[in-house]
């Protein structure tokens, strides 16, 4: 019997399993993939207070190893689903159920498609949606970024490092991402803006060769063998909690303490429905929610206690 299982190995996932073990609780972390979550793709971070610099993957790496010499336990399992019992839960994975008294949802968000036709049959194959995995197979060719954030802002400057030319393809007049990066772009000499467009088809036949665009109705195609998508993200937490207790865009309904709607479920991080989502705020939802658990552990202890003596 855990504690808690936290379901997500990213950065609120991890902070919630540190805050956990540190309560001398027993903690056991589901993740699908592998530890870190979105921050690996981060090339490097210098707004998490009281790091002044450190790239993603070393962020995620310290994470992990401060988590598990703790005495975290991580498996790596889809979770699929969540089962009730007599106040217990079950998680249940592809290999098992794990019981246990509390659960922290902390699956974070994936990333959004565009939802053209070949999209899926051409990634991996031209399309990517993480330029710093991707980035190097493109050396000297050109390239295309779409999308007007913060990531799209990142992938374009750290694109054109390696390729000849990047174009950066957003849907409006103006960029949405922070203002230092878009200064960084505009010095850039081979990023190319291509604002008010929106890619409306994919082209090739084994990999993606071409893309075309279309500009306030006009249409154009730019000879490119790879676009990296960064158009967001979306949560994915319809297998573990019911439409009613996740908001219309599908994030867990749970305010600042993590609680949801479901005792002794919690949610932490990019998958609960929020204001801002950074690093930071990812951390400190996997504090909440851990200390929420904890918190949700001893009050069942104190009614259980109270009701044999009743
Ligand atoms: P985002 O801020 O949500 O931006 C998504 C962009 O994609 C927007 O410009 C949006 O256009 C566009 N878009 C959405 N759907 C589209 C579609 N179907 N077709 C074309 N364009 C579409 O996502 P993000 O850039 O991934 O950033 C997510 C969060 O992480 C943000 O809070 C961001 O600040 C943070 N972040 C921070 C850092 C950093 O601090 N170093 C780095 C990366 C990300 P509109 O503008 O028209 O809506």
């Amino acid at each position: 019997m855990y504690d808690m299982i936290i379901i997500g190995a990213g950065t609120a996932g991890l902070t919630a399993a540190v805050y956990g073990v540190r309560a001398g609780r027993r903690v056991l972390v589901l993740e699908e993939k592998v530890y870190g979550g979105q921050i690996l793709s981060a090339v490097e971070v210098e707004n998490y207070p009281g790091i002044r610099r450190i790239s993603g993957y070393e962020f995620a790496e310290n994470l992990y190893r401060q988590a598990t010499e703790l005495g975290v336990e991580l498996k790596y399992e889809k979770a699929l689903k969540i089962q009730e019992k007599k106040g217990e839960k079950l998680v249940v994975t592809g290999r098992a159920g794990y019981p246990c008294r509390t659960v922290i949802l902390a699956t974070g968000a994936r990333n959004r498609k565009l939802g053209l036709d070949r999209e899926e049959e051409l990634t991996g194959r031209g399309i990517s949606y993480c330029a710093t995995c991707d980035g190097a197979f493109y050396r000297g060719k050109d390239t295309a970024v779409v999308g007007g954030g913060n990531t799209a802002l990142e992938d374009a400057l750290f694109l054109s490092g390696y390729c000849r030319k990047v174009y950066l393809i957003h849907r409006r007049d103006r960029l949405r991402g922070e203002e230092r990066l878009e200064e960084s772009l505009r010095q850039k000499e081979n990023v190319e803006w291509v604002l008010e467009s929106r890619v409306v088809r994919l082209n090739g036949t084994e990999r993606l060769e071409s893309i075309a665009i279309d500009h306030k109705g006009v249409e154009e195609e730019l000879q490119v063998p790879a676009l990296f998508v960064a158009v967001g993200q979306e949560p994915d937490n319809r297998a573990f909690l019911s439409a009613e207790e996740l908001d219309a865009g599908g994030y867990v309904d749970a305010g600042e303490d993590c609680r949801t709607k479901r005792p002794g479920i919690f949610a932490a991080g990019d998958c609960r429905a929020k204001g801002v989502r950074q690093l930071a705020t990812a951390a400190a939802d996997g504090a909440a929610a851990a200390l929420a658990a904890c918190a949700y552990m001893d009050e069942i202890r104190l009614t259980e206690g109270a009701g044999t003596h009743r």
